[in-house]
C-alpha cells in the first residue's frame, strides 16, 4: 500500500488522534535525555484499550513494526523507534482513567497511561498509599512502569513494580486483548503471563490497564542520615537497622562522599547536614503507620549503639518534615548535581548486597589504573542491592585543551562498561537493574548470556510475536 493510502486506512481504524506531519511526531521521537533519534511513519494516540486492539490488528496486518510509549522517561532507548522511519510509535499517554478503587480488597484498577504521580494521589485521596516512587514520577507512566519493571527508592519494603501488580490487561501483536485484570494475591491456575509481559519493555504486547496493590498510608516517618567509614559497615549497619526494624525499614541508601559535595557545589540551598566529611553516608527511612514515641527511643539507642561499635562515625535524625525532606533532597538530587558538574556515563547495577563492598574495592583500583581520569560518583538503593555506579571526569580545576573533544567521556564510554560490566557479571550481579535493556544495553546482556537462556528468551518472543512486530530491536539482539 502507498503510505498515503496505508495512513488514511490506519486513521479510520481508529477513534483517538493520528499525529503524521514532523512537528507532530518530533516530540515522540526523541527521549527524555536526547540521547536517541528515531523515525516513525506515524504516531497514534488511542483512547481506549478497543481502539489499541484496533490499531494492533493493523499493523499486524500491513506488517507494520510497533513501538509502545508512555512518558518517554526510559533510560535505556526502549521507547523511540529506530532511524528507518517504518514503524508506527503507539503512545498510551490518553489511556488514563482509573477504572476503580476496591478499598476491602487494597488494590486500584488504573489504565496503562495514568502518571504515577496521579496514581499515586488517586491512592492518597482514598486514604491508601501507592508506593511505588521515582524522581520522574511526573511524568512517567503506570504502562511504563510496568513494561520497565521499575524500582525506585523503596524497593526495600514494598517491592518493584511486578510485585505491586496483581493483574494486567494487555493487547497482543495480534490484536487480541488479554483480560488479565484480577485482584487476586493467589492464584496458581495458568503460567505467570503477568510476569511474561512486567519487564519486557514493550516486545511482547502493550499494556493497557493494570490491577495495583494498596497499602496503608505511614503516619510517621523518620529520615536518619548517618556517616559511615566504608560500605562494608554500611552492608553490616543494614542488617542491624534491618533485624530491629524489619518491615519499618523502607529505604536504605548508600552515597559516597563527592555525592555529597556536587549536590553541595549545584543544587542551590542545600547544605551538608553532618559536621565533618565521611567517604560514606547512609541515608534511611523508618516509617510506622500509627503514631508512636518508642521508635523515635528505639531508633537512637540503636544509632549509639553503632556509634560505640564504630560502625557509623556520626548520625542525624528528622524532627520535623521539613528536615525529612531535607534529609532526602541531598539524594534526591545526586544525579542531577552529576549532570550539572559535565558529561557522565550511567551504569545501572545490582549485586548480591553481601559482595557490593568486594566489588566496589576491586572496581575502584582497576578503573583507577585503567581510567586515571575517570572518578567514579556510587549511590543507590543498598538495601535492595541495586547501585548507581556512574562515571564522571576528574575535576582538575585548570582549563582543558582546546584540541580535547566536547565529550570526553565518549570514547572512553565502551572499554569502561566493559570493565564495570564485566566485574558485576563476576560478583554474580546483573548489568540492568531497574532501567531495563532496551538499545542502551541489548548487545550487552546477550554477550553474557548462555546460549541456553538466549534461546529460552528467543523461543518466548518467536510464540508471541512471530512476525517480530512488537518494538524491534529492544531487549534482544
Ligand atoms: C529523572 C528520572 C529518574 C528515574 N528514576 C528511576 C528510578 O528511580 N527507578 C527506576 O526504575 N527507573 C527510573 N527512571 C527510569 C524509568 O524506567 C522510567 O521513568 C519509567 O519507569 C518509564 O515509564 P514511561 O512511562 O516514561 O515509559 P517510556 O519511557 O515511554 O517507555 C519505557 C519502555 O516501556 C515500553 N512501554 C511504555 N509503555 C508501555 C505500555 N503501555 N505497554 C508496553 N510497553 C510499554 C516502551 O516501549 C519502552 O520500552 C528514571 C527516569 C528519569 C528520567
Amino acid at each position: 500500500m502507498q503510505a498515503a493510502a496505508a495512513i488514511e486506512s490506519l486513521r479510520s481504524a481508529f477513534s483517538g488522534r493520528l499525529y503524521t506531519t514532523k512537528e507532530e511526531k518530533a516530540p515522540f521521537l526523541t527521549d527524555w535525555r536526547r540521547k536517541w533519534l528515531g523515525q516513525a511513519i506515524a504516531v497514534a494516540q488511542p483512547d481506549s484499550a478497543r481502539d489499541v486492539a484496533h490499531i494492533v490488528r493493523w499493523c499486524f496486518e500491513h506488517r507494520v513494526p510497533m513501538v509502545p510509549q508512555g512518558g518517554n522517561t526510559g533510560l535505556s532507548g526502549g521507547s523511540i523507534p529506530d532511524a528507518g522511519g517504518d514503524a508506527l510509535v503507539i503512545s498510551l499517554a490518553r489511556l488514563s482513567k482509573v477504572r476503580g478503587i476496591d478499598l476491602l480488597n487494597n488494590t486500584m484498577t488504573v489504565e496503562a497511561g495514568v502518571l504515577l504521580q496521579r496514581a499515586q494521589e488517586a491512592a492518597e485521596n482514598a486514604g491508601r498509599l501507592f508506593p511505588l516512587s521515582l524522581a520522574a514520577e511526573g511524568s512517567c507512566t503506570i504502562g511504563g512502569n510496568l513494561a520497565t519493571n521499575a524500582g525506585g527508592v523503596q524497593v526495600l519494603r514494598y517491592g518493584n513494580a511486578r510485585d505491586l501488580c496483581l493483574g494486567l490487561e494487555v493487547v497482543t501483536p495480534t490484536g487480541d486483548v488479554w483480560d488479565g485484570l484480577r485482584g487476586l494475591r493467589k492464584d496458581n491456575s495458568r503460567y505467570a503471563l503477568k510476569d511474561l509481559y512486567i519487564g519486557s519493555e514493550g516486545t511482547l504486547g502493550l499494556i493497557t490497564a493494570a490491577v495495583l496493590k494498596l497499602f496503608p498510608r505511614p503516619v510517621n516517618e523518620t529520615a536518619v542520615l548517618a556517616a559511615v567509614p566504608s560500605p562494608a559497615a554500611a552492608v553490616d549497619f543494614l542488617r542491624v537497622v534491618d533485624s530491629n526494624f524489619c518491615s519499618s525499614l523502607t529505604a536504605f541508601e548508600l552515597m559516597s562522599e563527592r555525592c555529597i559535595a556536587l549536590v553541595e557545589k549545584h543544587i542551590y540551598g542545600s547544605r551538608r547536614p553532618l559536621g565533618d566529611s565521611s567517604p560514606w553516608y547512609v541515608l534511611f527511612e523508618i516509617s510506622a503507620s500509627r503514631q508512636s514515641d518508642h521508635g523515635r527511643e528505639a531508633l537512637e539507642s540503636l544509632l549509639e549503639a553503632a556509634l560505640g561499635e564504630g560502625l557509623i562515625t556520626d548520625a542525624t535524625l528528622s524532627a520535623s518534615v521539613a528536615q525529612f525532606n531535607e534529609l532526602w533532597a541531598l539524594r534526591e538530587h545526586v544525579s542531577q548535581a552529576q549532570g550539572a558538574e559535565g558529561p557522565c556515563v550511567k551504569h545501572d547495577i545490582s549485586l548480591p548486597i553481601s559482595r557490593i563492598p568486594g566489588f566496589l574495592e576491586v572496581a575502584a583500583k582497576a578503573i583507577q589504573k585503567q581510567f586515571p581520569q575517570i572518578e567514579m560518583v556510587t549511590f543507590g538503593h543498598l538495601g535492595d542491592g541495586n547501585l548507581h555506579y556512574n562515571a564522571s571526569l576528574v575535576t582538575t580545576g585548570t582549563r582543558r585543551p582546546a584540541s580535547e573533544p566536547a565529550d570526553p567521556l565518549a570514547a572512553l564510554e565502551e572499554p569502561l562498561n566493559r570493565l564495570v560490566h564485566d566485574l558485576v557479571v563476576e560478583h554474580e550481579g546483573s548489568i540492568s537493574a531497574e532501567h531495563g535493556l532496551g538499545v542502551l544495553r541489548r548487545d550487552e546482556a546477550a554477550r553474557y548470556r548462555s546460549a541456553t537462556e538466549l534461546r529460552l528468551l528467543k523461543s518466548i518472543k518467536r510464540a508471541l510475536d512471530p512476525h517480530h512486530l512488537m518494538n524491534p530491536g529492544k531487549v534482544l539482539p
